[in-house]
Parts: structure tokens; sequence; C-alpha cells
């Protein structure tokens, strides 16, 4: 099918649910994509940073290859072979002592969620059905009802209550507004360490360390949703280690699939994940054999730690590639590691437009919240790769001032 043909059956057979560029793909390697007519694209999304090692990662690859064919799927009825390993390295990559594998993102969120709670109910002696999460405000955690129950973009909530409750929202970055909202019902703080969907936000520096800080004084949990924001986008394992803040729970996902297949966790001391016993949480998928292969897989593309190295040293790139955009239209940018969110004048461009005019200069990336752009390039970009999507950002932006 041509790229017409295709978005004119998607258009008639799809759910109206998202709104993508008029490209079709049908090939990656690497940075790299190709749609069905040929072309070749940078990929600056990399599937919100799921693809953090890029398309067809020859270890992952062959990772999923060889255990495609042994064992998929046993569900957690009974142990597979696979399940052990990849939980012994990803529990030593966080330094805690336990993992609770599940599949999505949003499930991940999901169950740290349960876990707080919980922990309310059995370790804090909240009354039961009265706990209550600090958020920030702008957040983004998934799609699930709880979720967007306490998501403040409208086009995310509004249409979808009765909500759950149980949530104060705060704004971000402020931790003096966070110790203000804390109750004697708060059992724990979600946050992400950036804020990845409002637009690469990063916190005023000190502000994670001061939620630590609020968290340790007030005993409340501190669940990282390091979903976008892990496993290497930021030149660190995880985002918090940028501010040498060490969350109670880290909430894994997207990059830890490798863009293979959807791969989540929640990883936590005993003390914490404790407090959910058999038969009180679960998921058919979660820690299946294959998801297992591929995220131990990941794993040892994260242990080494010359790919955040890697990172760091691009990271000044990306920053003075980004600081020349402002004569071009660019009011602000934000950059942290391979992570880039980058403020358009409305009056130059739409983020949407500057996309569009992206694609025509053989790059792909999205916009947020309208008039900003976010790169995410697979962090295995080299220096040169990472030129050409600066100079191609550049002619697109001095093609929309004609
Ligand atoms: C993408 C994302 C999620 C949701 O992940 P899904 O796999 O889409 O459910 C949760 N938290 C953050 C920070 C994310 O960026």
């Amino acid at each position: 099918m041509t790229t017409a043909e295709t978005i004119a059956v998607e258009s008639a057979v799809l759910a109206q649910t998202y709104a993508p560029l008029p490209v079709v793909l049908t090939e990656g390697q690497g940075v790299w994509v190709r749609d069905v007519e040929g072309r070749e694209y940078l990929d600056a999304l990399a599937g919100y940073s799921a693809l953090n090692f890029g398309h067809a990662h020859p270890a992952l690859v062959a990772a999923a290859e060889q255990q495609l064919r042994r064992l998929t799927l046993t569900s957690r009825a009974f142990h597979n072979d696979r399940l052990a390993g990849f939980a012994q390295r990803l529990s030593r990559l966080c330094g805690k002592d336990r993992v609770l594998p599940m599949n999505t993102g949003a499930e991940a969120v999901e169950t740290a969620i349960k876990v707080a709670r919980k922990w309310a109910y059995t370790r804090r002696g909240v009354p039961d059905g009265r706990a209550r999460i600090i958020v920030a405000e702008n957040n983004f955690h998934g799609r699930t009802t709880t979720i967007v129950g306490f998501s403040s973009d409208p086009a995310a909530r509004a249409g979808f209550g009765p909500y759950d409750g149980g949530f104060d929202a705060v704004p971000f970055g402020d931790a003096a507004a966070l110790e203000a909202a804390v109750q004697p019902t708060t059992t724990a703080v979600l946050l992400e360490p950036i804020q990845g969907e409002a637009g690469v936000v990063l916190p005023p520096p000190g502000y994670l360390a001061a939620v630590r800080e609020i968290c340790d004084r007030h005993g409340l949990l501190l669940l990282a949703d390091e979903v976008q924001s892990g496993l290497g986008r930021t030149g660190r394992t995880f985002a918090c280690e940028n501010d040498a803040v060490v969350p109670d729970v880290y909430i894994l996902g997207k990059a830890l699939g490798g863009g293979v297949l959807p791969v989540s966790a929640v990883v936590a001391d005993t003390v914490v994940l404790d407090v959910l016993g058999v038969g009180e949480h679960g998921s058919t998928f979660g820690g299946n054999p294959l998801a297992c292969a591929v995220g131990e897989a990941v794993i040892g593309l994260l242990e080494p730690g010359d790919l955040q190295e890697h990172v760091r040293a691009l990271e000044p790139v990306m920053e003075e590639g980004l600081a020349r955009l402002h004569e071009l239209g660019v009011l602000r940018h934000r950059v942290r590691g391979l992570w880039a969110g980058i403020d358009l004048d409305p009056r130059v461009a739409s983020g949407r437009r500057l996309c569009e005019e992206l694609q025509h200069h053989g790059v792909l990336t999205k916009d947020t919240h309208g008039a900003t752009l976010r790169l995410a390039p697979p962090l295995v970009i080299t220096d040169e790769e990472l030129m050409l999507l600066l100079e191609r950002l550049e002619s697109a932006l001095l093609a929309l001032q004609r």
C-alpha cells in the first residue's frame, strides 16, 4: 500500500485517537527509519524513549530471536528460566532488593500506587480507603482511569470520570508547595524527575533533593516515574542520579523493552514491596520469558556505563546546537542528556507545523502542547548524526521564516 492508501484505510478502520504525521514507516536500523516510498528519516523521537538503543539493536534482536524459538510465555503460575536472571540484574542496576515485573508504563505506575496505598494501611496506620498521594501538575503517568483522574491535561482527563480520588496535585518544582500539601493520610509522592510529556521540563536545582528530604521527614514513599527519563536518556541510568537522589520506588518501562516489546517494572526494597502478598497483584504477561530475555539484554547495554557516558559527551553538542536557533524562532530550550524540549515562538510556527517541515527535511519527531517540540533521538546516535539532526532542524526553521 502507498502512503495515501494506508492513511485512507487507517482513517476508515482505526479509532481516531492519534493524528500521526503522514509517513508510513516500514524499516528501521539504528537512528534511521525508512518509509514505504523509500525515503529515509532520522528518528528523533525514538518511540518516546522506548528506542533508546535504536532500531534493531543487534544484541536485542538476537536476544529476542533466540528466546522466540524457545519459550515465550508461561504465566507466573509456573517459573520460567529467564525471570530470575532478569530480576537479579535489574535489582542490581537499581540498587534495590526486589522487582515486580509488568508490561506497560501505566501498569507499573498503577502498581506503585497500589504498593503506596497498601503501605499506608499496613505500615503507617492510615485508616482504610483514606490514603493520599501527592502528584505534580502537568504530569504524565499514562492513560488508565485512575491515572488520568489526576492529570491536569483536559484532553487526557475530561469525560473519563468518575475519578478515583486520593491524589493532591501541586506545582512541579515547588518543594514548599509540596510540603504544604502533606496531610496525616499522605503516604507517597509520585513524580517524574523530569516531566517528559509536559515538554522536557526540568525542575529547579535542588528540587528533587528537597522532595527526598520532605519524604524522609514525613515518612512518605518517593515514587520516581522514570518510565521516560530513565535507562540512559539523561546521561545517567536514572534521571534521579543527576540530583544524587535515590527514590524508594523506581517505576520503569519504555526502554526496558528495548523497543522490541512492552516491558515495565516496579523496583524497590523488600520493606516496600513486601506489602503485597500472594494473589494481591499480578499480570498474565508480566515477567514472561521473551520480555525477560530482551529486558536482560537491555540491562546488559546499560551495565558498562559507556552509553550513559556517550550521552553526557553529546549533551553540550545538543545544547550548543539549540542555543544557535534562538534567532530562528526558538524562545526557550531545555536539555538534559539527549533529551530536549524546544518552545517555539507561536508566531513562527506551531509544534505540529515544525514537525511537518522537519519531515520534509528527513527528521521525524513530535510536538507536545501546541508550541513545544521534543527531541529524544536514540542514545546510540553518533556525533555526526546529531550534527546532521541539528542542521536539519535549522534548515526546517529557516524554511518556516519564508
Ligand atoms: C509513557 C509514560 C508512561 C506510560 O507508559 P505506557 O507504556 O504508555 O503505559 C508513564 N509515565 C511516563 C513518565 C511516561 O513517559
